[in-house]
């Protein structure tokens, strides 16, 4: 039994096999196999080489055909590495003395190989990098059959274990068996993370070495709740966690009954409880839980299926998740797209620091086409229901009229078009940069709302990037800076008269619910599945005991004080759950 710390981002507990994921999306099922089947998996080496170096010399003598012998050589070259005597000793070695599968031992070869070229300082002979995972890959293609694999034609529940997933990958996830994750990389609320917790399974990340520990096969427990992966548990482990994992699915569907009813505390004070949702289709969650709106529609996601998306596939997308809420209001946020979300053009070189760059609402200021056919589309369909408009990573007042500078033209394209479209539209912002912290006053004569983005602006404040495992311990809502942040924003915003609400993964975490309503705020939104067990820790709440928690927890001067006292706060209205 091993037992690894990692970040929990989604909770619960999933115990399952393990299916182990490669970059490329290949499953490599086994890494160890019985003595007996080692002359079939020589064997299945032998096919896989030579269907490889046939395919090559096929497509070798085409490209010989149109372009010429140079153009052929690269093909030679691969031709030559699946031939070489050499590689192919050391593979045979590894599957005959160590027991190793043909495409384990075939990878771990290969990234040797890699690693050989990787310290080469001749330039030519680094490149040649890339054409020995080219080979690697066609090999384990070769090697794995029609493996490019295929989750969603599992039959059983499995766990997924990978170096990392790219948020592409990880919003196919839904429509599978998987029943948990665990990556080696990954913040707490970096958005593999985010979309991990919308996906509402067990899922730990920031596990650093597990890909490389865990093998297709190996019994794994995913611990969602105390930042846990347990490789081949003992008996008595397994036990305890499948008693853990009923209790945990019982809690769950208790929460159900809380459904149709507010999340007022029980001095009568109600907090409104929104969704964050990154796909249209996800207000059918969001209303099962119970959600009185969307606070957060992640826009930037219509990007994911590929293309730019263009006015009309938009406004479908917002007209679905307005008309889905039946007359709750929705706040659309404009696309967010650079840093860890892409669709930076791929001929851009990429960005040193993209979470510093040029992403948000800097990068639709820039291609101000694209933005203005966005805010068109939000403008049409926000005759379908209430709907608000807000920018993300809002820096300056300058970027802020420049926004709603581009919002006028887009309403004066509709006007002149004759399309109907809504003029008063409530124009807000997210708060998530420390500039908007502390220029807040002036800020909130120019919004309708403000939205605090803690996501990033813990990572903004405590220079610790959201999605580095390595920083993860840096980055935390408990630090006293944030907390006195928050204070200070929405004390601003409630002078002003401006709604302020949060919608950062904080809103979702039960030990800051004291936190937040204390210090004011009466709208939190957060992924769907979190609703339940925060409106459960509301209504167990008095408004007058969450106000004289967030006033100590000011007082404290470490983050490690400010966790530990709400946590233990938390725990005294809700002891019977795993906070
Ligand atoms: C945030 O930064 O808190 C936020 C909600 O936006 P995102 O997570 O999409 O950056
Ligand atoms: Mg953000």
């Amino acid at each position: 039994m091993q037992i690894l710390t990692g970040i929990a981002v989604s909770p619960g507990v999933a115990i399952a096999e393990a299916v182990v994921l490669d970059a490329e999306e290949l499953r490599i099922p086994q890494r160890m196999i019985p003595q007996k089947s080692v002359t079939a998996e020589l064997d299945n080496l032998e096919k896989a080489v030579g269907v490889s170096v046939s395919d090559l010399e096929e497509q070798r003598d085409r490209v010989r055909e149109r372009l010429g012998h140079d153009a052929a050589d690269v093909f030679s070259w691969h031709i030559g590495v699946l031939k070489d005597a050499s590689l192919n000793r050391q593979i045979v070695a590894l599957i005959e003395q160590k027991r190793y599968s043909a495409a384990y031992a075939t990878s771990t070869v290969m990234r040797n190989q890699q690693r050989r070229f990787q310290q080469m300082t001749d330039p030519l002979l680094a490149e040649r990098i890339r054409d020995v995972q080219d080979i690697e890959r066609r090999l384990l293609r070769n090697l794995l059959g029609a493996s490019g694999e295929d989750l969603a034609h599992l039959t059983r529940e499995i766990v997924l274990v990978a170096h990392d997933l790219t948020t592409s990958q990880t919003a196919k996830l839904s429509e599978t068996m998987v029943a948990g994750v665990a990556l080696d990389l990954g913040g707490p609320t970096s958005h593999t993370a985010i979309l991990l917790r919308s996906w509402g399974r067990p899922a730990v990340v920031g596990l650093n070495t597990l890909s490389g520990a865990v093998s297709g096969g190996d019994l794994l427990i995913v611990d969602g709740v105390h930042h846990l992966v347990i490789v081949n548990p003992d008996e008595e482990t397994l036990a305890e966690y499948s008693a853990r994992r009923d209790n945990y699915v019982r809690l769950t569907d208790d929460l159900r009954s809380l459904r149709e009813l507010p999340a007022a505390t029980d001095d009568g004070v109600t907090v409104s409880l929104m969704a964050n949702i990154e796909y249209p289709r996800e207000v059918t969650t969001a209303l099962d839980k119970g959600a009185n709106g969307v606070g957060l529609y992640r826009s930037e996601f219509l990007f994911l299926a590929g293309q730019s998306p263009d006015e009309e596939e938009q406004y479908e997308a917002y007209r679905e998740a307005i008309e889905g809420m039946e007359g709750r209001p929705v706040t659309i946020r404009t696309f967010d797209l650079g840093a860890d979300k892409f669709t930076q053009e791929k001929t851009i070189e990429p960005e040193r620091n993209p979470m510093l760059g040029n992403r948000s609402l800097r990068y639709s200021l820039q291609n101000l086409e694209m933005f203005k056919v966005q805010l068109r589309a939000i403008l049409r369909a926000a005759t379908a229901g209430p709907t608000r408009v807000m920018f993300p990573l809002v820096t300056s007042l300058i970027e802020l009229r420049q926004a709603k500078m581009t919002i006028r033209d887009a309403m004066e394209d509709l006007e002149e078009a004759g399309v109907p479209f809504k003029r008063d539209i409530e124009i807000g912002m997210m708060l998530e940069t420390p500039a908007a912290a502390s220029q807040c006053r002036d800020f909130v004569k120019e919004v309708a709302f403000v939205s605090i983005g803690t996501n990033d602006l813990i990572q903004y404040l405590l220079a610790a990037d959201r999605g580095n495992e390595r920083v993860a311990r840096y980055y935390t809502p408990s630090h006293p800076a944030v907390v006195k942040t928050l204070k200070d924003v929405i004390r601003a915003c409630a002078k002003a008269g401006v709604d302020c609400s949060l919608c950062g993964e904080m809103a979702g975490e039960p030990i800051y619910t004291l936190l937040l309503i204390g210090l004011g705020l009466r709208s939190l939104s957060m992924s769907p599945h979190n609703i339940p067990e925060i409106k459960k820790l509301i209504r167990a709440a008095t408004m007058a005991r969450a106000q004289r928690v967030a006033r100590r927890a000011l007082t404290l001067d470490t983050e490690t004080q400010v966790t530990n006292y709400l946590r233990s706060e938390t725990k005294k209205l809700l002891p019977d759950d795993p906070i």
